[in-house]
């Protein structure tokens, strides 16, 4: 037997995950990766779902395995999850509510009445917080950590991921065992919190996530020259701010044109040297992120990009050096189950949309090898990583079954 979540001890387990928190004066959660509250929070899970009576694992870098067996124990499983660490002063909601609302889907079913096990994963580490690196977990699983990069990035205490994981009493040496078996999912779909206002703007409840945008970034280097700002005549300036301006301007006008498929564009960052009310910028440094599902419109934000840079360089007479600090690929999630969840929203009357995911997630790592798809859950006021991050947990459970058929259909297929 296992014991069935209701909404009632959904809500009362969420609560108590919410108690782990840094308990000093600051607000909002502080829930860091493998930090005391966070060892406590997954040994609370470990507990409760073994209590239910789910077949409970964790691996050598504590990440939890909760299985519901299938008829057909062998075959791949279906998997859900997300994660349960937190930014510092960040909301309760972020990760929390995809182990909650995966956990409520699986504990729906009994043992052996599905052909497939269904399964639940808490991934450590999604935050990059502590670290500096996101999805460590899913990264690892997927093969595609880089451990020599890891082992030089340390906590505020001097500590690398591979010492804090020993000192927790994991085993930093055999994380390779931590990589999934080709076919260990037949499927694997992650509930999130939106961290947007488009479910909100456009008064849905679910957004199905058809792909996660992955960033170009550019450091944007501009040298004119510092001049006296009363003394220097317009037509003798080299304002590497001037030039900046116009390059954000055109790069803001890029992405707004391609808003149809989802691709922004952003910078937000700028350093101006020197800075001072009295002279032109002689030297600014600026950082673009730009992103979309669609590579080709996201290519044509670049180009344009590139394009304006040129024209910048001639207009103000300044020097433009630019580098290339991403170039990812977006993530697809899977065509079947984008649809499955699609239909299943229809069926259900639920009022739903279609949208991609601009924030990273585990799912990037899971869909590298198993078929992936994402389900949100609107966001009040689009707010996230901060302690007024907030959301309806009735969206929780609604989310939560949307999940449970999907999870049942595909097991059965
Ligand atoms: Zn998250």
């Amino acid at each position: 037997m296992v014991q069935a979540l209701t909404k009632q001890s959904a809500l009362n387990l969420f609560e108590q995950i919410t108690a782990f928190s840094v308990n000093d004066a600051t607000p909002g959660i502080t829930r860091l990766a493998y930090s005391k509250e966070d060892e406590l929070a997954h040994q609370l899970m470990i507990e409760k779902m073994k209590e239910m009576g789910l077949q409970v694992r964790q691996d050598m870098m504590g990440n939890i395995f909760a299985r519901l067996p299938g008829k057909n124990p062998e075959l791949p499983a279906i998997g859900t999850g997300s994660h349960i660490d937190s930014v510092p002063q960040g909301g309760a909601y972020d990760g929390v509510i995809g182990v909650i609302a995966g956990l409520y889907a699986i504990s729906q079913f009994k043992p052996q009445q599905l052909k497939r096990s269904l399964e639940l994963v808490i991934f450590r580490a999604e935050e990059s917080s502590r670290f500096g690196f996101a999805c460590m977990a899913s990264k690892v699983m997927a093969g595609q950590a880089d451990f020599d990069k890891w082992a030089k990035n340390t906590d505020s205490e001097g500590n690398n991921i591979f010492q804090v994981l020993d000192n927790c009493g994991y085993q930093s040496q055999k994380l390779d065992e931590c990589r999934l078996p080709t076919h260990y999912f037949d499927g694997f779909i992650e509930t999130h919190i939106e961290q947007g206002k488009v479910l909100e703007h456009q008064h849905k409840r679910i957004g199905v996530v058809n792909g996660i945008a992955a960033p170009c970034r550019y450091r944007v280097e501009v040298h004119g020259h510092a001049d006296h700002s009363g003394a220097t005549p317009m037509c003798q300036r080299h304002d590497a701010l001037v030039a900046s301006a116009a390059i954000i301007t055109d790069i803001n006008a890029a992405a707004g044109y391609e808003s149809a498929y989802g691709t922004v564009g952003t910078v937000g960052r700028l350093d101006v040297s020197p800075n001072a009310i009295n002279v032109i910028p002689g030297d600014v440094t600026f950082y673009v992120d730009i992103r979309g599902v669609d590579k080709a419109s996201v290519n044509r934000v670049v180009a344009k990009f590139q394009a304006s840079v040129e024209h910048a360089k001639a207009a103000q007479d300044v020097v433009i050096n630019v580098s290339e600090l991403a170039n990812d690929m977006p993530v697809l999630m899977k065509d079947d189950i984008v649809h499955r969840l699609e239909r299943i929203c229809q069926e259900k009357g639920v009022p739903f949309t279609t949208m991609m995911s601009g924030a990273g997630h585990d799912t990037m790592y899971m869909a590298q090898d198993f078929p992936a798809g994402m389900l949100f859950i609107p966001s009040r006021d689009g707010v996230s990583h901060h302690p007024d991050e907030y959301s309806e947990f009735d969206d929780v459970i609604l989310a939560a079954e949307i999940l449970q058929q999907a999870m049942g259909e595909l097991a059965d297929a």
